[in-house]
């Protein structure tokens, strides 16, 4: 399997060594951007992915030396202080923060100090390269619905904002001031350490807690010593929660906590929900306007993110903001050019309507990524979304999945999609299939026939019409 790649950690993938550029909150600046598209250029095949977590990746870099990525990134403030830290900061932010009127706080400088907190507790290096944290300012993305393994959710309280602890979305009593929430964060992400993953035997359960406990000298660097020779720990919260309560975790908790905090009820309230947003919004505390398109399928090359980058110069003030949505947001721009500027996006191939968010359209690498896959499943999903937005209708089918996979393994969604595509055996089409995962594909709901690329968006809007008419009371 390949390992999870970083800034300057490879992953070997079928186009070449793949690179993870992490952008903390989604955060960027054009000059930035321009270092990303110069190094997909000259060092790699020209593809960059935006990724589900806001992050870019640098694809096909079989011809670059570690030295000059590191100069290269390093010098456009692209690398982490601690370069051991870069796979472990999976931080996610809302992109909107500081920037849209609704938030109670903008959580820029809470995600700035996270990120700083993890980059000086070395003993996280032992996390998994999953293990992912959320910083929700309380605005309208409702960013902490993301899956994440420890969460800081702003709310009100009696004695102003307080940042609130959720681990694997799960809100605890746990509460601190902006100031200390990303010590409570880090303190979260030690304790889970501590605990045992559900296959561990006694004695690795016992050399987890004592190696990862919050005080002790030499009796912990021998157990770390002892666990680094067994291999990877599987710590995500995420996992822990099944099997062990909650309250064991709060409750050792406390022990790891080393900056001020409080405790406040749980008010058990509506479910949080991601509410991704796209196009023109009125921007917090002046006339300008935030303006996002959409990215389909993440899928970027030099040519198109120098293209983004300049109407970031031309437009806004070099800023931009990635969503794990796969909009890109360009901030500070007047509202009398926000049209110009919608048009200008949508003739470089961005989809500046809704369609965007209501059609979730994905696929798997495809035969330019992956041995398992002959045809180009990413270019089929892109004819499938392009379709929809050519209708301007999406609102009608809304919500609804589709996905198209190149062999059962759907590595890049797993769960079950409204309608899904899998690539034939002999690879001259597709079948399709209703309700179904790559995994498990239902047969009874199979199309009839083996289904070409050309006719797949075809096909599938008509199976997205007769779904939406028979969910019609
Ligand atoms: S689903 Fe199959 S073809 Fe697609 S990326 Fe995974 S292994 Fe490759």
């Amino acid at each position: 399997m390949a390992q999870t790649p970083g800034a300057l950690y490879f992953s070997h993938m079928r186009d070449g060594p793949l690179i993870r550029i992490r952008l903390p909150g989604g955060r960027v600046r054009a000059d930035q951007l321009r270092v990303v598209a110069a190094l997909a250029q000259r060092f790699g095949n020209g593809r960059i992915d935006l990724t589900n977590l806001a992050n870019l990746q640098v694809r096909g870099l079989r011809r670059v030396r570690p030295a000059a990525l590191k100069a290269a990134l390093g010098g456009a403030g692209l690398l982490p202080r601690a370069v051991w830290a870069d796979r472990f900061r999976n931080i996610q932010g809302d992109p909107l923060a500081g920037l849209a009127g609704d938030e109670l706080i903008d959580a820029g400088p809470v995600i700035d100090a996270l990120d700083k907190a993890l980059q000086g507790a070395p003993v996280l290096e032992a996390c998994h390269n999953k293990f992912s944290y959320v910083v929700d300012g309380g605005g309208c993305s409702n960013i902490a619905a993301l899956p994440h393994d420890v969460g800081l959710v702003a709310q009100e309280s009696a004695r102003g904002i307080r940042f609130r602890l959720y681990m694997a979305g799960v809100p605890t009593s746990f509460c601190a001031a902006p100031d200390h929430a990303p010590a409570m964060a880090v303190a979260a992400a030690k304790m889970a350490l501590s605990f045992p993953d559900r296959k561990d035997t006694p004695l690795m359960t016992f050399l987890k807690r004592v190696a990862y406990r919050p005080q002790g000298g030499g009796s912990r660097v021998l157990a770390r010593g002892a666990l680094a020779l067994a291999g990877a720990q599987e710590n995500r919260i995420r996992r822990l929660i099944r099997h062990i309560p909650l309250e064991a975790m709060t409750a050792r908790l406390a022990g790891y906590l080393d900056a001020p905090f409080e405790r406040l009820e749980v008010k058990m309230g509506q479910e949080r929900k991601l509410t991704p947003s796209i196009g023109a919004l009125a921007q917090k505390g002046s006339d300008l306007m935030l303006c996002g398109f959409g990215v389909p399928l993440g899928r970027l090359d030099a040519g198109r993110l120098t293209a983004i980058v300049r109407l970031a110069d031309e437009y806004g003030k070099g800023e931009l903001r990635l969503s794990p949505w796969h909009v890109v947001f360009i901030p500070h721009v007047e509202a009398q050019r926000v049209q110009e500027l919608r048009q200008v996006a949508g003739a470089l191939g961005f989809i500046i309507d809704e369609t965007f968010l209501h059609i979730d359209v994905s696929a798997c690498s495809g035969a330019g990524g992956c041995r398992g896959a002959k045809l180009a499943t990413p270019d089929h999903a892109l004819a499938i979304m392009q379709a929809f937005a050519a209708h301007g209708d999406s609102r009608r089918f809304a919500p609804l999945s589709v996905h198209v996979s190149g062999c059962p393994k759907g590595c890049a969604h797993r769960g079950r999609s409204d309608i899904l595509a899998l690539e034939r055996e002999d690879a001259s089409g597709y079948y399709v299939y209703e309700h179904s995962a790559a995994l498990a594909p239902q047969k009874h709901s199979r199309v009839e026939g083996t289904i070409s690329a050309k006719d797949l968006p075809q096909v599938i809007r008509e199976l997205a019409e007769k779904q939406r008419a028979q969910s019609e009371p």
